[in-house]
């Protein structure tokens, strides 16, 4: 029997352990920090050994493979010891893709991976087709793989997933753009992290398509250096495609083998400059898909978006309030800011992951009247903005902050949660953030 050792016990790894479980793996999990119940629970259901607390260096090193949650960086001391004496180490994607025929569409990018599978998954289901939704949301795909059975996955991948895969194909990939993000974990080397994103791209036949937006410059750059062997069907708001998805003054129109479809851009029920990114890539997915335009149609113009993506939450006394606390890094506040049309008191603030506040510098000098800081330290906020935005102010509670903007805002005005900045100093992460921030507003 071989033995398979999975670090880490969240949805992914408790995932991966019955699924090794179930495919006659000797299986053990390993966690250095405590599993939540339910984990724990369904572990010992399975009947699967497991420790947390701490590793057990021998057992681990002992494996014929492990699986590692995406949340453990490569140069963990344990990890690195794995790589030099050549065991293989995977994710939970690549564990279970060994084990899935169903048609895979992967979606990733810096920003828009979740909206643009949670779009994508509504539209296959309003066709009528058997799907099923993993990756870095919602259940763990191996867990689906080990118990369940569909025709087509949409899987949202993040690039620590990517790293860890290497067999993997998708049938279709879906790359949304490519910003500066998570460098700490890549050398702060940009082009560690852009060859992480392309990895989606590996294995890829000429019969896969390869959806990407052809506006983004990095994206761009890096297909001119390397060979995909997909079909590339691009999406762009800057010109016309002769393939993929194009901007035709206000309306969308997306072209695949010869057949077309198209959308008023006021008709996308979901509304800003990056929802027609998102929007254009989940209508080539579906001409892809042969889903029909009437269901195209119908899909891109009800689907309700997902939480705390520019969520609107309420108008209060003419203020309204709209909660995008997903908006960890400088590129979605941007977007955010960029779809906005009224006078707007924006709260910033968080956990910095080494910002540079310059890209959005001209839309808050233009938009935004007042900044309420909703972090524990706020210098840099401070010292960026202070020549720009005529007040800024500091504060440590949801409560608090959407006490202050109500005080500041007038009638007509919209109050903004998108921070820009990690959540953890104040929060447990940003689904915390984000309901405590509504709460506070359902409570003015
Ligand atoms: P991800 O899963 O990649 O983090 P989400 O769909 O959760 O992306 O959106 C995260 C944030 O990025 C939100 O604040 C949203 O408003 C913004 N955003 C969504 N789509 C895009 C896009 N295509 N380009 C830039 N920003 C986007």
């Amino acid at each position: 029997m071989k033995k398979a050792v999975i670090l880490g016990g969240g949805e992914s790894g408790v995932g991966a352990a019955v699924l090794a479980k179930v495919k006659q793996f000797d299986t053990f999990l390993s966690d250095s920090g405590s599993l939540k119940p339910h984990f724990r629970e369904e572990l010992q259901k399975w009947d699967i050994p497991f420790e947390e607390g701490g590793h057990t260096a021998e057992r681990i090193l002992s494996a014929d493979l492990v699986i590692k949650s995406p949340g453990i960086p490569e140069n963990a001391p344990l990890v690195a010891k794995l790589h030099a004496q050549g065991t293989p180490v995977i994710s939970e994607i690549e564990f279970a893709g060994r084990y899935d025929t169903a048609k895979k569409i992967c979606i990733t990018g810096s920003n828009g991976k979740t909206t643009t599978t949670s779009l994508i998954y509504y539209l296959l289901q309003n066709a009528g087709l058997d799907v099923g939704l993993g990756g870095n949301i919602g259940k763990s795909y191996a867990m689906q793989v080990a118990t369940e059975r569909h025709d087509i996955y949409v899987l949202e991948l993040s690039s620590f997933q990517l790293d860890g895969m290497y067999d993997f194909k998708a049938d279709i990939a879906v790359l949304m753009n490519i910003t500066p993000d998570h460098l700490d974990r890549y050398d702060h080397c940009f082009q560690n992290y852009i060859n992480a994103k392309f990895r989606i791209t590996r294995n890829m036949r000429p019969e896969d398509c390869f959806i990407f937006c052809s506006d983004d410059e990095v994206t761009i750059g890096e297909l001119n250096k390397i060979v995909v062997q997909a079909k590339k069907l691009p999406f762009t708001q800057n010109g016309v495609v002769e393939e993929g998805a194009w901007l035709d003054d206000d309306t969308v129109r997306v072209r695949y083998e010869g057949d077309e479809f198209d959308i008023l851009v006021r008709d996308l029920s979901l509304e800003g400059r990056h929802n027609v990114y998102n929007s254009m890539a989940a209508a080539i997915t579906g001409k892809i898909m042969n889903v029909t335009n009437e269901t195209i149609r119908r899909s891109l113009t009800t689907f309700e978006g997902v939480e705390h993506r520019m969520e609107k939450v309420m108008t209060v006394g003419g203020v309204l309030y709209v909660n995008d606390s997903k908006a960890t890094n400088v590129n979605s506040t941007w977007y955010a800011l960029e779809s906005m049309t009224t006078p707007v008191v924006l709260i910033l603030g968080g956990t910095d992951k080494g910002n540079d506040y310059a890209p959005i510098a001209d839309l808050v000098r233009d938009k935004v009247k007042a900044i309420v800081c909703l972090g524990v330290d706020n210098r840099k906020i401070h010292d960026f903005f202070g020549g720009i935005v005529p007040e800024i102010y500091d504060t440590l509670s949801a409560e608090a902050c959407v006490n202050k903007c109500a005080e500041l805002a007038v009638p007509g005005d919209t109050v903004l949660l998108s921070p820009c900045c990690a959540s953890f100093d104040l929060f447990k992460n940003y689904e915390d953030r984000g309901r405590q921030f509504k709460e506070a507003v359902r409570r003015l």
